[in-house]
């Protein structure tokens, strides 16, 4: 019988389990490093934990909305120590699902810290595990700008956002990128005060300009207050509130609030991978790969936000299926052209492809734009505001990319990110039957104004 390869895998986050349990179903024997928590960031720090709060948050908006669907309720409130015990109970649910997953692959889970003493050594405690293959999966951390008087301030950053145990009258929330809007979110609708900072003339760069107007249009109108293009000058405080000063188009201003919280970014965790000492290659904090995701070290491989670039759950688990693969021997390749990503907030907005800036750049375009309003199913859930816009090939009609607004949008972009993964025209999308009443109707609607005509719009 041929001997197994050994993987060994550091990083029991998003990336790391699922490179794990892929090498595992190859017929690799696997070990896979945990410091702290299985599931690593996104079950435990974020993409799970700040759904069941913005969850939380919609629940309450709905409730106060009963009336309109001729439901009677008392007045509704908040009770944090509930919502956030929720939290932490679908967390520890999902996180014992990984151990469950694991398990059933054989995979042995060692605690503890490791350290890589050489391309096929690996260190935990007092262990030392020969490997034929490592995978790096190490994640990342949460990142502080350098602004004056921010570190003599009790600022959250996300983790203790997460770990709040009361809610705060007012927050000032710096970085409206899509962590900071989505805890803006929660705050403000659970009833706190809150204003969203950032230094970019819009929140979330990287949104389609017209959808990141909409979506900074429907914040302010649920009372957020929103200040873009901000250069942060001092932050100190006034009693028991943080106080920052700030200048934004030409004009010094001043906000204060209970609590402030920093939501700028994230680095690569590469500090303990002792990269200077093995040869390991960064770019920056990030290590450095090839479209394989291999490092410059023969059989060591990274994935997910140790690599850098952009931060998703989705993107990080693709990258530890592929590293997993080429670990086996195989010569599977990333393709980025078609990575959705989502903000969970109300509306929800998603994208997948190129932005209506980006695609004009390189060829001419044609935009297909249908609103919610035109489509029974949002009328039925008194959800009208949104809608969903196609980019296409002004020749071919060839998907470049969706973006959407609206009602369940990140559920929706699914379709798109399907239509671009197989290079799908528009009269494509069109002719697919859609059911009714739903809100994919808009996705084909929009496809329809691009190829002939759609039905629900004059
Ligand atoms: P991680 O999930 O960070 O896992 C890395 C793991 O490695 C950790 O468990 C860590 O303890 C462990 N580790 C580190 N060093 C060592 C070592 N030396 N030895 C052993 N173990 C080690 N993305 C989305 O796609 N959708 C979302 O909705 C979303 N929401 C988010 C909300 C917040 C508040 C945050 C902070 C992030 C969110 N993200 C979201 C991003 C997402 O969480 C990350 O992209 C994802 O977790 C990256 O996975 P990873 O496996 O690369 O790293």
């Amino acid at each position: 019988m041929s001997k197994k390869r050994k993987v060994v895998v550091i990083g029991g986050g998003i990336g790391g389990y699922p490179a794990a349990i892929k090498a595992a179903r190859l017929g690799a024997e696997v070990t896979l490093i945990e410091k702290a928590d299985l599931g690593g960031t996104c079950l435990n720090w974020g993409c799970i934990p700040t759904k069941s709060l913005l969850h939380g948050a919609e629940v309450f908006r709905l409730v106060k909305e009963a009336p309109t669907f001729g439901i009677k309720t008392t007045k509704p409130i908040v009770d944090m120590g509930t919502l956030m015990g929720r939290k932490d109970q679908v967390v520890l649910g999902l996180r014992r699902g990984v151990a469950g997953l694991l398990k059933a692959k054989k995979i042995v889970v060692l605690q503890g810290e490791a350290e890589l003493l050489d391309p096929c050594t690996v260190r935990v405690g007092k262990k030392k595990l020969l490997a034929d293959s490592v995978i790096l999966a190490t994640g990342s951390l949460p990142t502080s700008p350098p602004i004056l008087g921010l570190d003599d301030i009790t600022a959250w950053d996300s983790n203790d956002f997460l770990s709040m145990t009361s809610l705060p009258e007012s927050a000032i929330i710096i970085g409206g990128g899509v962590i900071g809007v989505e805890f803006a979110q929660i705050l403000n609708g659970l009833g706190c005060q809150v204003t969203l900072i950032e230094m970019m003339p819009q929140l979330v760069p990287s949104l389609d300009g017209e959808i990141a107007h909409a979506f900074q249009k429907s914040l302010r109108s649920q009372g957020i207050q929103v200040v873009t293009g901000a250069k942060i000058s001092k932050i100190g405080k006034s009693g028991k509130c943080s106080v920052i000063e700030y200048q934004s188009d030409n004009q010094k201003s001043q906000i204060e609030a209970q609590q402030l919280i920093v939501a700028t970014g994230r680095r690569p965790a590469s500090d303990g991978l002792r990269a200077d000492k093995i040869g390991l290659e960064l770019e920056g904090a990030a290590v450095k790969v090839d479209q394989y995701m291999s490092t410059n070290l023969s059989n060591v491989y990274a994935v997910g936000d140790l690599t850098g670039g952009v931060m998703l759950a989705h993107l990080a688990m693709a990258e530890g299926e592929c590293a997993a693969v080429n670990a086996m021997g195989g010569k599977q390749t990333m393709d980025y052209s078609s990575i959705p990503s989502c903000i969970y907030t109300m509306p929800q907005v998603a994208s997948v492809g190129l932005s209506e800036e980006q695609a004009k750049e390189r060829q001419k375009i044609s935009v297909g734009i249908f609103p919610f309003s035109g489509v029974g199913k949002a009328a039925v859930l008194s959800q009208q505001e949104g809608f969903v816009k196609i980019v296409a090939g002004a020749q071919y009609g060839e998907v470049l990319g969706v973006h959407i607004i609206g009602p369940q949008a990140t559920d929706l972009i699914s379709e798109a990110a399907l239509a671009l993964n197989l290079e799908a025209t528009v009269e494509e999308i069109a002719q697919t039957i859609h059911p009714h009443p739903t809100l994919s109707e808009a996705v084909m609607e929009a496809a329809m104004k691009l190829s002939g005509g759609a039905v629900h719009v004059p």
